[in-house]
């Protein structure tokens, strides 16, 4: 039987052929494709002639094709539609394809012809994309130790696998005291204030426990109400704890000693490869370029957020007070309060708001805007093959009236999709004998689904979530580049989330929202009062936010920045220093951020945390270009549609330039943060 993964696929604009795909068709497609791109890099190897651009660093950016289909197909599935069969099989395919990645950048010999065209070739002769392609490629080789003796080499190899063996470590040491942890209430009297929607899933936990009552967890949305809403202060102190001291008991489970090594090794490797710690490794290919630009740019935010975040955190206590708190305000109070204040200042209760953002109501604003911004029309298509009944897809043409893209949109939960909401894609652009193959992108969120009775209406949350996604899927989907590992979202790490923050912007315009949020059931309007609510309570207690995202970024630069190996030797000594100037309130005794920080210990954010607040530098001061022009302005849009489309081909300060005409400026984001007029 033939294997569909494997063969040509005869579909409308080539997307894939989902009905037709079972699971064991994946192990056999992902094995023979990556035969496949064996013999493609034996074949550039095996070339006699000199190596060149073409013959080498093109040939191999064409090689693999067959096995990036396969793999997104596979990887889509296992994110939104996945099973216990096709998690068994991510165990099995993944180390398959990290081995080949690894196959490839540890190969002398192509890496000899990379080396070769990196050092002869007159720069010149080459286009800005091929610069950055012969760029990317050589530094891929190199970063990797391309250039080491064997020696260093073996031990890069020792540390990447050690590391990797303990971040596993420190991930599942987190997991399991999640999963350890359980409160269960069994007397109603201590839920006072906690919403009911959260005292279902508690009750329902309880059950799944095979108990009375309620228990409450240390998952998010289950800690979160508790912060947010529990009038018994005793509750809150102690979940607050327990989700803030995970990994940081002094038993088993304590990541104290991993986070020290991670630490010790990142940098030993860093030095390997010749630079003087991890940070600098990392941010050599981000738009912050530096430790230094990162750190500077980090304790200025501080500086200016500071003062502003004290007169917040004062007015919080008066609150407080007023509210009968005979105390002092702790970190487990202050979540609790000031959603207190935030509902009496502005009254923008997400019930109010609901009705007016329909799901439907919601994608068309965005397609209008899209529209409005770049000239681009989405078709609904029902001929488009697809993975689940729930999934739309849609025909994206561009001003013209010429194909530009596929567009996915997967919007509620079901028992096989991960949580939050993400952009990805089925295919990504890029140009072949001169054929320009067009992206096929999607976006996966888990969004409030309809009733028998009414139909999906979003939290505001969710709408600026949807704005978000389109705009990392307008990225994807305008890209007009070459290559495909430099197409789309394909760009640096600090400057991927430009496209998409921007969009937020339009969520709270009128001008936009007047063009889709509307009563679901009487068509009417939004009222401006409740935009007014939304933008207001957007700022609130802003500051204070920021001097947390502060901390984390100062905390990670700490772990990451340092040269000096020494350093690291006591995790407790090194956060005080670290975030002690960032603090509002007291420390919670036996309390620890390092322990449970994964985005930098485990995940990929290792001195990028700060990218967050830099991404919201760009795309406040972006943003501001539209409204000092017009938010539809069209020469400003065909301006950022040129940044949007040529995606990683140039480099990220120089591309914000020819949009803005200047370096991007901070004064936009603390304007809009309300931290600049020190409101
Ligand atoms: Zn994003």
């Amino acid at each position: 039987m033939s294997n569909p993964l494997l063969s040509e696929w005869k579909t409308q604009f080539t997307t894939p052929p989902f009905s037709t795909i079972e699971n064991n068709h994946f192990l056999p497609a992902i094995k023979k494709s990556i035969a496949d791109s064996e013999k493609e890099i034996e074949a550039i190897k095996a070339n006699k002639s000199e190596a060149n651009f073409e013959n080498t660093v093109e040939a191999l950016e064409g090689s693999g094709k067959m096995l990036s289909r396969v793999s997104s197909v596979f990887f889509n599935l296992h994110s939104a539609e996945s099973n216990d069969e096709l998690r068994n099989l991510a165990q099995e395919i993944s180390p398959i394809l990290t081995q080949h990645g690894n196959d490839i950048l540890l190969d002398e010999k192509l890496f000899e012809k990379v080396k070769y065209v990196h050092d002869h070739t007159n720069l010149e002769n080459l286009s800005d994309e091929q610069q950055m392609l012969l760029d990317k490629t050589y530094k891929g080789f190199v970063r990797n130790g391309a250039l080491l003796s064997n020696t260093d080499k073996k031990t890069l190899r020792e540390i990447d696998e050690e590391l990797s063996k303990i971040k596993l470590d420190f991930g599942n040491h987190i997991l399991a005291e999640t999963q350890q942890y359980e409160k269960h209430i069994t007397d109603e009297q201590l839920l006072a204030g906690i919403p009911e929607y959260a005292l279902t899933a508690a009750a329902e936990e309880a059950k799944n426990k095979k108990k009375e009552g309620w228990v409450f967890t240390l998952d998010f949305p289950s800690y979160s109400a508790v912060m947010k809403y529990s009038e018994n202060r005793e509750l809150r102190k102690e979940i607050y704890t327990a989700f803030n001291s995970k990994a940081f008991k002094a038993d088993k489970l304590d990541n104290r000693k991993i986070v020290l090594e991670i630490a010790r090794l990142r940098n030993q490797r860093a030095k390997l490869l010749g630079y003087p710690s991890h940070a600098k490794l990392i941010l050599e290919e981000r738009m912050a370029k530096s430790p230094e630009k990162v750190k500077t740019f980090l304790s200025d935010l501080l500086e200016k957020a500071k003062p502003v975040a004290e007169i917040e955190m004062n007015r919080l206590k008066k609150f407080a007070f007023k509210e009968g708190a005979d105390f002092e305000i702790q970190s487990y109070d202050s979540s609790f309060y000031s959603e207190k204040l935030k509902q009496s200042l502005f009254n923008v209760d997400d019930e109010v708001l609901k009705p007016y953002f329909k799901l439907e109501n919601v994608l068309d604003g965005a397609f209008e805007t899209a529209d409005l911004l770049y000239g681009i029309t989405f078709t609904e298509r029902f001929d488009i093959d697809k993975y689940h009944d729930e999934v739309k897809t849609f025909e994206v043409k561009d001003r013209e009236g010429k194909h530009l893209a596929v567009f996915y949109a997967d919007f509620f939960p079901r028992s096989g999709k991960r949580g939050g909401a993400w952009m990805t894609s089925f295919s990504d652009q890029y140009v072949s004998d001169g054929k320009d193959h067009r992206p096929q992108i999607s976006i996966v969120c888990n969004f409030n689904r309809p009733s028998k009775t009414t139909p999906s209406l979003l939290t505001f949350n969710e709408v600026t979530t949807l704005f978000h996604e389109f705009g990392h899927a307008l990225h994807g989907m305008l890209s007009r580049t070459l290559y495909a590992s430099l197409s789309g979202t394909h760009v640096y790490w600090d400057f991927v989330e430009l496209p998409s923050q921007i969009m937020e912007n339009w969520c709270f315009e009128k001008e936009n929202l007047d063009r889709f949020a509307k009563h679901y059931k009487t068509g009417k309007l939004i009222p401006v009062k409740l935009i007014d609510g939304i933008k207001n309570s957007a700022n609130f207690m802003e500051a204070s936010a920021t001097m947390r995202q502060l901390s984390f970024g100062l905390l990670d630069m700490a772990w990451h920045a340092e040269e000096k190996d020494s350093t690291f030797k006591e995790v407790t000594e090194l956060e005080e220093k670290a975030i002690d100037s960032t603090r509002l309130l007291p420390k919670i005794e036996g309390t620890n951020v390092s322990c449970q920080f994964s985005h930098i210990f485990q995940g990929g954010y290792s001195s990028g945390y700060y990218s967050y607040k830099w991404a919201e530098v760009l795309d406040a001061d972006a943003f501001e270009y539209f409204k000092e022009k017009g938010i539809f302005n069209p020469d400003v849009a065909s301006k950022f549609q040129k940044l949007l489309e040529s995606g990683g081909t140039v480099e990220p300060m120089k591309l914000y330039k020819l949009f803005r005409g200047k370096e991007p400026d901070v004064k936009a984001l603390l304007k809009r943060a309300g931290i600049l007029n020190g409101k």
